[in-house]
């Protein structure tokens, strides 16, 4: 792939970046799961989490494609973007959807990191994957909503000032058609916390700072409704596009750190009297595995752009995912493989990246569900559920 200065020059400022934050870092906050903060200050100050918003506001302008860029090489740099990714891809929503005023409002804010972006409610306990059925409730009430009802896998809300919540307005019985009746909300969790909100952590197999949200008549302004009520799962689909394409940039940027660690290992482990990587069993795992990280890396820019130019590109960005996600789990797997019990060491951070690269064939779609979206819409096969 050829690419043009700027975007080699943002790949040399983020490494430049992530060399300050070396395995040791990731190491103490992996062990007492604690929240990357000073990465994430770094991150914002050098203007990388402000890349989408318009110039005018304080960032970049830059387009998705440059953004999934970022979020390669923080992952191919051994650092873990999952403490501040959401940034980008909500941002899109605020982007395409909110109002002069609520841009006016907050991405001056965002992009000097006074204000923090981080946290998506869209999950439930109950409806899962099944968005349509979620529960939670937000009820006109005068110049107010007021909201009752959980989240489930809310991350980073607990660092996070704005949530953007997706809620039901209109009863599903009574909205004009199967999709409609959902609103989007970016709540101010500053205000809502103590006020009916109310935020529990989860503890997972990796850092990850994710949460459960419970709302509970928690009255927010009408001002937070972004865009026409009722249009919120329309706008949530389009913000998600960009947010696979975001987290399928991850994914190859995790695959080509396995990649290249297994290559140096093999390379200089000696066994038998020779390198471990001149026996072709161990190579040619190797091999498979960049030969998948680049297909998707392809797919990956191909949606980015497609975004970029308008579209909303949900049979790409969900095959990028696809992709780009089986292939950083298949580089982890035989990252492992590779190392032998080395592999297992703390000390290598390879047992690190391995628990992280595993989230990302289930969330934030699983594979599955990719599958379903692709036999049913683009290949045209009978919709299975
Ligand atoms: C660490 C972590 C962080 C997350 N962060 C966020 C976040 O910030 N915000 C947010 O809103 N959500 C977040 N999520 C939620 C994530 O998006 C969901 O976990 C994911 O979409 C899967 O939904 P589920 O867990 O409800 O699985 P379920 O819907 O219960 O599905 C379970 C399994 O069944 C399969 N399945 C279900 N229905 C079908 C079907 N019809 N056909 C075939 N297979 C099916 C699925 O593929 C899946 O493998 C996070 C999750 C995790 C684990």
């Amino acid at each position: 792939m050829t690419e043009n200065n700027d975007i080699a020059e943002i790949r040399r400022a983020v490494q430049a970046l992530c060399a300050e934050f070396p395995g040791e870092y990731w190491r103490e906050k992996d062990r007492d799961r604690a929240y990357p903060g000073e990465f994430v200050d770094a991150l914002t100050k050098a203007g990388f989490l402000a890349a989408l918003i318009p110039e005018e506001f304080g960032g970049s302008g830059l387009k998705l494609d440059a953004a999934a860029v970022i979020m390669e090489e923080i992952q191919s740099s051994g650092c873990n973007g999952a403490s501040a990714h959401a940034q980008m891809y909500i941002m899109n929503t605020l982007l395409r959807y909110g109002s002069s005023e609520q841009k006016a409002q907050y991405l001056p804010g965002i992009a000097d990191g006074s204000l923090r972006l981080q946290a998506f409610g869209v999950s439930e306990p109950t409806s899962g994957t099944d968005t349509l059925s979620l529960r939670t409730v937000a009820v006109r009430d005068g110049d107010h909503y007021v909201i009752n009802g959980q989240k489930i896998w809310t991350s980073r809300a607990e660092h996070s000032d704005l949530m953007l919540l997706l809620a039901r307005t209109t009863p599903r019985d009574q909205a004009a058609s199967k999709t409609e009746g959902l609103s989007i909300f970016l709540v101010d969790m500053r205000a809502a916390l103590g006020s009916g909100l109310t935020i529990k952590p989860i503890r997972t197999m990796m850092n990850h700072s994710t949460t459960e949200v419970f709302f509970d008549d928690l009255r927010i302004p009408a001002s937070s409704l972004i865009g026409e009520e009722g249009k919120g799962f329309r706008y949530i689909l389009s913000g998600m596009n960009a947010e696979r394409i975001l987290i399928a940039a991850e994914c190859v940027g995790d695959a080509k750190w396995f990649i290249d660690k297994a290559t140096a290992y093999a390379k200089d482990r000696s066994v038998f009297a020779r390198p471990i990587g001149q026996n072709q069993g161990v190579q040619f795992p190797i091999a498979r595995c960049y030969a998948q990280m680049r297909a998707a890396e392809l797919m990956v820019h191909h949606a980015a752009q497609v975004y970029d130019q308008g579209g909303n590109p949900g049979a790409e960005a969900n095959m990028a995912k696809l992709l780009a996600s089986e292939a950083s789990w298949a580089a982890a797997d035989m990252c492992v493989q590779t190392f032998g019990g080395f592999g297992f060491a703390e000390e290598y951070d390879v047992e690190r990246k391995f628990r992280e690269a595993r989230l990302y064939t289930v969330a934030p779609i699983s594979t599955n569900l990719i599958l379903s979206y692709l036999a049913e819409h683009v290949l045209g096969l009978p919709r299975s559920y």
